[in-house]
């Protein structure tokens, strides 16, 4: 991974190679982001170019030998540690991530915009909760003892910290702390408020901002996206890269549309169309639903905007705008008020597993009750 690699962000990246210039690298160092932004991107980047034997131009060669064993993330001197769970061979504390490397590259290699149930899925846990164990902060000392094998620095890149086991956590304070020399630990965050406060004051934190609209825009249409999809892939997917490469992979003009065809339903109260439809959506999976709900937030915060005429607000693509001015007549600013938390609620719920056939039929109702008050 380069810097080039990742989009846009030049304020962000000058940032780190900046600090390799000036002698000023911190050892401990937490990039905090968004899912979906690059933050994991960011951390490996910078360690590519910590080690790189020719840095060029604010970026990493991309051909000396160190930088192509970080293009694989086999260099031996770059510690990866990540949340894990139990196997069929392997009890929780003894899940520690040197047992799973082989995964964790491939999870890399296909994206490094995954949250960590992407991960899960991609290794095959499914529905077990992830943590970092404790026996994992034995393992980060052990492995930062030794010396660096080949490269200039010895780099412990930390995924998602604040699923640290607090044994764990308290057990790298120290070396945290008093790290041995040319030692860097990079921590990399989407939920920094849970972290320890012991460890969020032993690092120096980097806010990796989320993608604007125009840098998500431009990289999927660089895989072969024509403009008006990506456009309107872009906006939906609120800067997150990963929301954006997921609708890539799917239809997301197929969401929209059983969105458009939903609430025309609810507002008619077809109760015997809507129990089919309820039925469909159980039957598509809950990425699914959740898409669908999520559509539902960002076509009423659109709602509002065409309806105040705040239209310099508005991210909505032109082809769209329509369909929303028609849906604001019939859906006032009041009546918005009182369907958006209930499909916030909706979502909620379907994170925690919710039958979703009876949840969407019970949204449908309120929804049309709401419609035609
Ligand atoms: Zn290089």
């Amino acid at each position: 991974m380069r810097f080039q690699d990742i989009p846009g962000l030049e304020s962000t990246k000058a940032k780190l190679v900046e600090a390799v210039a000036n002698n000023h690298v911190a050892h401990a160092q937490l990039f905090v982001g968004n899912e979906g932004s690059a933050n994991l991107a960011m951390a490996l980047a910078f360690s590519s170019y910590l080690n790189c034997e020719n840095r060029t131009d604010g970026d990493s060669c991309g051909e000396c030998s160190s930088c192509v064993k970080n293009s694989k993330f086999v260099h031996p001197d770059v510690n990866f540690v990540f949340p894990s769970a139990a196997t069929p061979k392997l009890k929780r504390e003894d899940a520690t991530s040197d047992k799973f490397l082989t995964e964790w590259r491939s999870f890399l290699l296909q994206s490094v915009y995954g949250n960590v149930k992407d991960w899960s899925s991609h290794f095959g846990w499914e529905n077990k909760l992830l943590m970092i164990p404790r026996q994992e902060s034995r393992n980060i000392v052990k492995a930062l003892s030794l010396k660096a094998f080949e490269g200039e620095y010895k780099v412990m890149i930390i995924w998602l910290p604040e699923l640290m086991n607090g044994n764990a956590a308290n057990g790298i304070l120290k070396i945290l702390e008093e790290p041995p020399e040319k030692t860097i630990f990079l921590m990399v965050s989407s939920e920094a408020n849970k972290l320890l406060t012991t460890i969020t004051s032993r690092t120096q934190q980097l806010r990796v901002p989320s993608f604007s609209d125009q840098e998500i825009a431009e990289t999927i249409q660089s895989t072969g996206v024509e403009s008006e999809r990506a456009d309107r892939i872009a906006y939906m997917s609120e800067g997150s890269m990963r929301m954006a490469l997921q609708m890539v992979a799917g239809d997301d003009n197929e969401t929209q549309d059983y969105f458009k065809n939903w609430f025309r339903q609810c507002f008619t109260f077809n109760f015997q169309e809507l129990t089919k439809m309820a039925d469909e959506f159980q039957k598509k999976g809950k990425e699914f639903q959740k898409e669908l709900l999520g559509v539902g937030t960002k076509v009423m915060r659109e709602a509002i905007i065409s309806s105040a005429s705040l239209d310099s607000l508005s991210r909505i693509p032109e082809q769209e705008k329509g369909f929303i001015e028609k849906f604001a007549s019939v859906f006032t600013p009041e009546k918005i008020m009182s369907v958006t938390p209930k499909l916030d609620e909706a979502q909620y719920h379907i994170e925690r597993n919710a039958n979703p056939k009876i949840l969407f039929l019970d949204l449908s109702m309120t929804i049309g009750q709401i419609a035609r008050a």
